[in-house]
């Protein structure tokens, strides 16, 4: 039996994991789920699975939490809150297995409490390793973590990888080239001209996937691809030239592995994120996810495509960024957070993300990232600064969508 925490566990991965979770109660005991703010759903979450502990992540929700739970006397669990807490939950001694899935940065820290304190860790927070890629591997190295990728991209390319196949070295697996695929996302064959006019609702509407908002948006600018090329840097020790980003629009390939005798692997299954949670829980051994088989009947076409640069010019600043180094691809996550939620708050245009990412990029000298505290520092300067540049964008957005 394991000992599970859930970092997340009201988003769209944490839901998913509960879901396989639920499936196989012999193998796994949930520990601990987190929440920011959802107390009501993290309720009902509690009821489906007893952890030990509850965490609420806003401290100014914890009163409200301790009544709502303590009202439910049949619950026997424990209600904590704040950030201290999640990094308790994600390193306690009983705990097995850490399930990564806060959204952005915020999950940086406990997801960090859990590589230094040994556990297997199924990475879904990519934004950690965008943010601190080189101290991470390292404190997972010192500290024994095994980390097993839950991004569908990078749990296909894990899967498709030799057993032995050793960080960073490709020539000597047989490897040739890393196939990142992605969607596109819902604008792949938008006219360039409409895509200033994109509301949230529609740049959320994923074709394929059912997703968080942050990503969701991600996904339609393409700057998630951005930010899985850079995870994937770090996940396996790769250059950018080892990379191709392919674009496949119906998300059946989740990634592929090429090799020199030009043999490809694909990993392949139906667009649900319960195939990879189920396969990082089981590794090595493989359990029942929830997710239908793919009917090759049904499978009309595979078609693939190279992603347009002026459709996509975050996945363009974002491998500029990974060049460039670890201040820039901080700098460009935390300039991302901001510029997407003021998207979702109807305060910038779509095209506009872009453009002050590269405008916080350019105003960023380079510096040297070798502690958390100066990732950290980092993060919260591109964080103002891309407020700034929003404020002073030289027309405000509603009289763009009005022209
Ligand atoms: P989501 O928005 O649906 O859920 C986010 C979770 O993080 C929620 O439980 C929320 O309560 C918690 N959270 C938000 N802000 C927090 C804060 N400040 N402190 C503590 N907790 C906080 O997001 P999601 O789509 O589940 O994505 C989670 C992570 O997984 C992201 O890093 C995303 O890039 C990655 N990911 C998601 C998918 C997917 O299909 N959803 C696929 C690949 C990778
Ligand atoms: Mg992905």
């Amino acid at each position: 039996m394991q000992n599970i925490t859930i970092l997340g566990a009201t988003g769209s991965i944490g839901k998913s994991t509960i879901d396989v979770l639920i499936r196989h109660p012999e193998l796994f005991s949930v520990f601990a789920l987190t929440a920011n703010s959802n107390i009501e759903l993290l309720l009902q979450q509690a009821q489906l699975c007893s952890p030990k502990y509850v965490v609420i992540a806003d401290p100014n929700q914890f009163k409200h939490a301790k009544k709502l739970f303590s009202d439910h006397h049949q619950l026997s669990c424990e209600v904590l809150a704040g950030d201290e807490a999640l990094e308790l939950v994600a390193s306690a001694p009983e705990v097995d297995i850490v399930m990564a899935a806060i959204v952005g940065a915020a999950g940086l820290l406990p997801t960090l409490a859990a590589v230094k304190a040994g556990k297997k860790v199924l990475l879904a927070n990519k934004e950690s390793l965008v943010m601190s890629g080189d101290l991470f591997i390292q404190a997972a190295n010192q500290h024994n973590a095994q980390i097993l990728p839950i991004d569908s991209e990078h749990n296909a390319i894990f899967q498709c990888l030799p057993a032995d196949f050793k960080y960073g070295e490709l020539c000597s697996s047989g490897i040739s080239k890393i196939l990142l695929t992605g969607s596109g996302g819902p604008f792949l064959t938008s006219p360039l001209s409409d895509l200033h006019l994109v509301t949230p609702d529609q740049a959320c509407a994923h074709p394929n996937w059912d997703m968080g908002r942050k990503i969701s948006v991600d996904s339609a600018t393409m700057m998630n691809k951005g930010l899985e090329f850079i995870e994937a840097k770090w996940l396996f020790g790769l250059e950018s030239s080892d990379i191709q980003v392919v674009l496949h629009p119906q998300s059946i390939i989740h990634s592929m592995v090429q090799y020199l005798d030009g043999s490809v692997l694909a990993q392949m299954g139906n667009p649900d994120m319960r195939t990879p949670i189920a396969h990082a829980l089981a590794f090595p051994d493989r359990i029942e996810s929830g997710v239908s088989p793919l009917d090759f009947n049904q499978l009309a076409n595979f078609t693939f495509t190279e992603p347009e640069a002026d459709r996509y010019p975050n996945l363009i600043l974002a491998m500029q960024a990974s060049s460039a180094g670890q201040y820039a691809t901080t700098t460009l996550n935390a300039a991302n957070e901001v510029a997407v939620d003021a998207f979702l708050q109807g305060k910038i245009g779509f095209m506009q993300i872009a453009q002050v990412n590269e405008e916080c990029l350019q105003q960023t000298s380079p510096h040297n990232l070798d502690t958390i505290e100066a990732v950290i520092e980092s993060d919260n300067f591109a964080r103002r600064l891309s407020m700034d540049v929003i404020r002073n964008l030289s027309q405000p957005f509603i009289q763009r969508v009005g022209s």
